[in-house]
């Protein structure tokens, strides 16, 4: 039966395919598909896993003893359920259907099937029965446990044609998490929870595929494996459609993608309004791969590289100075001369460096030790960050971006420390660049108090997504307030505006980098208010180009700052 879904829309596009229900804690398994010459050893690596975990509770059971036994006889019983759910038929049938049939690699059939098999239980009536799947998740996760510890035997295949598109359906992912679906084989995904301009959708929105989230419980009304549609535009998630609306669907689906066809001719037209101001159009990027997107894309630049998604998913293992170093001057090299800003590590609250979701063991993670104030703290592993840059600044154009500063105090620690980083190199004799120097502007405070950081920084990049955040107090990755997040608030455009017009007026370079930069709806808006520097993901700059070829800077002017003086500017956006 057909039914409906809304939540908000992050990635444009329409993503038809069948659902893969994942539980984020294991949105780390591997995805892909397997050939089918290697569905038998696929199976197998399954079934040494089960043995493997069967001999394990069969050890801990004798390690129990007899005595032991009687004197913890729910631990026995325990390890008994334990032993039974590993050989239920369900479970070892159902895994191995994925695998045949459908050729998912046996980490993602096991999970697939755990999936199903959970739902039954959240189902059951009986609460000794419906807690018996902590049980089953336990003894699934040992399963991957020893698989992670097998070599694997399949090399991923490309999905054949009829096992059709996918799509990911989950109650919440980490960005770690959706950066590791980067390559993956999923066309498009829906999560319960996040905003607009929470990082998992800012991720989502850079792979350039359909994804809306705060989605509140389609990963508890969608089944594994149910046909679904996504309307990344409309933020709708449509399951188990008709054929009528699938026809539509795939219709729109085409018309998109012959509208982006249409947009790349416009790669190496210079942006430039009909007034004849040139406007840059730079890119967003997570990972030095990311280059590419942006070459492709004409970006003449990168305006932000979130160099935290280099930290994620290590295990605290963080990166050392030449890794970093490599990382950086892989993007520097790959521009080709072009600038790149380096924004330094930016974790802390919906960006842990570790563990799947936000970091909530903070009562107000958005307004804690985030950002500089993480690297403040760590100022060694700050300064092998900074050294890593200036290294790399040897090769090419740098700026050096730093995230979230508010106080006198902070600037002078970071200027102090990157001073620091450059004399540890020369007495080192290692071999460094110059670098322009950049602050964002993402607390109201730092907006408020501009001609300070003018006094200190080569440029100025505001950081809207925390702007808004900060200015109307609505968390960006809780969807239950994601309606008040509102770009267009008078507040938000007057400091928007302020911040422009101070660097304007003191010759300083200043874009905008967070989500509003690359939001087609807003690109009038912030030329009239005199931005001439845009920076956001590869996948946007073509329709923001084409806006931009279309508009008249000098005209806009009036009209944008009466929209600044509107107590309901959305009321003159249509203008
Ligand atoms: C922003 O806050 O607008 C920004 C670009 O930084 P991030 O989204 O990584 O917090
Ligand atoms: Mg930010």
């Amino acid at each position: 039966m057909t039914f409906v879904v809304h939540g908000l829309p992050v990635s444009r596009g329409i993503a038809i395919g069948r659902a893969v229900i994942v539980a984020s804690s294991r949105a780390n398994v591997a995805h892909y598909f397997i050939a089918p010459e290697q569905v038998r050893s696929e199976i197998e690596r399954l079934r040494v896993a089960r043995d493997g975990v069967a001999a394990e509770i069969e050890a801990l059971q004798r390690s129990l003893g007899d005595e032991a036994q009687d004197a913890h006889p729910e631990l026995s019983a325990l390890l008994d359920v334990h032993l039974m759910l590993l050989q239920d038929e369900q479970l070892s049938h159902g895994v191995r259907q994925w695998v045949s049939d459908r050729h998912y690699n046996a980490e993602w059939a096991l999970t697939a099937q755990y999936e199903v098999i959970a739902r039954q239980f959240d189902e059951m009536e009986d609460p000794y029965l419906r807690e018996r799947k902590a049980d089953l998740e336990q003894v699934v996760e040992r399963m991957l446990r020893i698989m992670r510890g097998q070599t694997t035997l399949s090399a991923p295949a490309a999905p054949s044609v009829n096992e059709g598109p996918l799509v990911l359906i989950a109650h919440d992912l980490s960005p770690a998490d959706m950066l590791q679906f980067k390559q993956s084989v999923f066309a498009g995904f829906v999560t319960d929870v996040g905003g607009k301009t929470s990082h998992t959708a800012i991720v989502a929105r850079s792979m350039d595929i359909p994804a809306v989230v705060g989605a509140r419980s389609a990963s508890h009304l969608v089944v594994q494996d149910d046909w679904v549609i996504i309307d990344g535009d409309a933020g709708v998630v449509i399951v188990d459609p008709s054929a009528s609306v699938l026809a539509e669907y795939s219709a729109k689906q085409k018309r998109g993608e012959v509208e982006r066809e249409r947009l790349l001719r416009l790669k190496s037209t210079p942006a430039v309004t009909l007034d004849g101001h040139r406007i840059e159009l730079l890119a967003n990027i997570e990972q030095p791969a990311d280059v590419q997107a942006a070459l492709r894309a004409g970006a003449v630049g990168v305006g932000l590289f979130r160099t935290e998604f280099l930290f994620m998913g290590r295990s605290g293992q963080l990166p050392n100075e030449d890794e970093q170093y490599h990382a950086y001057r892989e993007v520097v090299e790959g521009m080709h001369g072009l600038p790149v800003t380096i924004r330094t590590i930016d974790v802390g609250a919906d960006k842990p460096l570790d563990g799947h979701t936000r970091d909530d063991a903070h009562l107000n993670p958005a307004l804690g030790l985030r950002a500089i104030r993480w690297s403040l703290a760590e100022p060694a592993m700050f300064l092998v960050q900074l050294r890593a840059v200036l290294r790399a600044a040897a090769h090419g154009s740098v700026h050096l971006l730093i995230p979230m500063l508010a106080h006198a105090s902070e600037i002078r620690q970071t200027l102090a420390l990157v001073r620091r980083a450059r004399e540890q190199l020369d007495a080192q004799g290692q071999v460094h660049g110059p670098v322009k120097l950049g602050a964002m502007i993402e607390i109201p405070a730092a907006a408020l108090t501009v001609p300070m950081f003018l006094q200190h920084f080569d440029f100025l990049s505001i950081g809207t997504n925390d702007l808004i955040q900060y200015t109307l107090a609505i968390d960006r990755a809780d969807e239950t307030v994601a309606h008040l997040y509102d770009p267009l608030h008078p507040a938000v455009l007057q400091l928007v505006s302020n911040t422009i017009a101070e660097c304007q007026a003191r010759g300083k370079g200043v874009s905008v980098c967070g989500e509003m930069a690359g939001d087609v709806g807003m690109t009038r808006l912030l030329l009239g208010l005199g931005l001439r520097s845009f920076s956001m993901h590869p996948s946007q700059i073509l329709q923001v180009k084409q806006q931009i070829l279309r508009s008249d800077a000098g005209k806009l002017s009036a009209w944008a700052h009466s929209v600044l003086q509107a107590d309901d500017p959305a009321a003159l956006m249509a203008d």
